[in-house]
């Protein structure tokens, strides 16, 4: 991916995180000065499924400084750890209290370099990735029907130069989310247009190291916005959005403004133009998707130099900006819900970069079902520890995998998207 030089860069970066990594463990956990009770202070869903260090983030790399130096060779055994994860980023959040490594890039380049050597991905990943080439969307589904669900009462504007990306999710599985975003954005009268040539982002390809799949995804989306004139870009996924704000971003430039739905309705209710004035009595939690919290914060370019006053010791002059977590979008969500009358927010102990993940995401609820949903279950049962009886989010990715959750443990939770909740709150027009 991209010029030599590049590749060159994130060689040598590769190389000084493996070489850097302090075997301290901290990246199991969240952070200490965070925890607030022993049962929720793990912030790595493959350490509290398979317990054993190589799953971890630092054990990840590890691996890979035993690859790098010859000490071992790529193999399906090393895959199935390296694919026990679920890119949530809480490893790298975590590591910054320490040594401000990025084990998530690690994990990433590892998983490049399984497919690369054609061990990686795991098969049901390997399915969905020569699907999506062929139908756009990991969902077998036909492209001819990605725009079925939108309903009459939906305006939409032809041309408009702000388009809500619905995303493949969101199109195909979770069509509420999208039919609730649609319809809050026409009520609340914001002129935007859905492109029925929009393909999938790619994110599913590329957190399973399927770079050769996911370039020309990027590449067509961006060209199609381009083409269309689009300034403004809405998405309600927060796997989408990721993938638009932190690697489209990383690997090619573009120019619209990218708003994840929650954020563009924070906008609407502080300028007065979306209005919410019905009681919604209920008690909610809200779980931050790793997608729009962490992994969200984008790439910041870096021209300085490395130098290296001893073996091992690596000097960033100046100071290498690294992605940590702390600028995703974590208050607009709960703006939104502050806004909604009568609702009560009753935040979970793991919360914002320090949240858990779902489960769902790097290609886990594919390929390891057992691990997505037994994650999802620890999310749950901190959701319910809280006394909330609604768990709320942003993500049509962890909507499914916490609705499963509910389901498999006969939870009385109700969970609803964010843009479901403001639709309830919102007067009938
Ligand atoms: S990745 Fe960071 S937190 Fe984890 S073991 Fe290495 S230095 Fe420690
Ligand atoms: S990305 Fe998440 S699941 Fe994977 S090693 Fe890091 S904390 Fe664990």
């Amino acid at each position: 991916m991209g010029t030599e030089s590049d590749k060159k860069h994130y060689e040598s970066e590769y190389e000084q995180s493996i070489q850097k990594c302090l075997r301290c463990s901290i990246c199991k956990w969240i952070p200490q000065i965070q925890i607030k009770s022993q049962k929720y202070a793990s912030i790595c869903p493959a350490i509290d499924e398979f317990n054993f260090h190589s799953y971890s983030g630092g054990g990840k790399i590890i691996l890979a400084c035993s690859l790098y130096f010859g000490r071992m060779e790529l193999s399906q055994d090393i895959a199935d750890i390296v694919f026990k994860c679920t890119e949530c980023g809480g490893c790298a959040t975590a590591c910054k209290y320490l040594n401000n490594l990025e084990p998530l890039e690690v994990i990433q380049e590892l998983r490049e370099k399984l497919c690369q050597a054609g061990i990686g991905p795991m098969d049901k990943q390997k399915i969905y990735g020569e699907i999506t080439v062929e139908k756009f969307n990991p969902y077998n589904e036909e492209h001819s029907k990605r725009l079925d669900w939108i309903p009459d009462d939906i305006k939409l504007t032809k041309g408009a130069t702000t388009v809500y990306y619905v995303g493949c999710t969101s199109s195909y599985r979770r069509q509420e989310i999208a039919i609730a975003t649609a319809r809050v954005l026409t009520k609340a009268g914001v002129e935007f247009d859905i492109l029925e040539e929009e393909r999938c982002c790619g994110s599913p390809v590329y957190r399973t190291g399927q770079i050769d799949k996911f370039e020309p995804l990027m590449d067509y989306n961006l060209d199609l916005f381009k083409k269309k004139g689009v300034k403004k870009v809405i998405m309600s996924c927060a796997g989408c959005y990721s993938t638009f704000k932190a690697e489209y971003a990383r690997h090619r430039k573009y120019d619209f403004e990218l708003l994840h739905s929650t954020e563009l309705f924070a906008q609407l209710i502080s300028d007065g133009k979306l209005k919410l004035t019905k009681n919604v009595p209920m008690e909610v939690t809200y779980h931050d998707p790793c997608h729009l919290g962490r992994c969200s914060e984008p790439y910041e370019e870096w021209h300085g130099k490395t130098v290296q006053p001893m073996p091992t010791v690596y000097m960033d002059i100046p100071p290498k900006p690294i992605r940590r977590g702390t600028n995703g979008v974590y208050e607009p969500p709960r703006e939104v819900l502050h806004n909604i009358p009568g609702l009560t927010l009753k935040e979970m102990e793991r919360i914002k970069e320090y949240s858990y993940c779902c489960g769902a995401g790097g290609g886990c609820k594919a390929q390891f079902p057992e691990f997505a949903l037994n994650t999802a279950k620890r999310r749950l049962d901190e959701a319910e520890s809280t006394g909330a009886t609604v768990l709320a989010s942003a993500c049509p990715f962890c909507e499914t995998n916490l609705k499963d959750a509910i389901e498999a443990s006969n939870s009385k939770m109700k969970f609803y998207d964010i843009s479901e909740l403001i639709l309830m709150a919102m007067e009938e027009k």
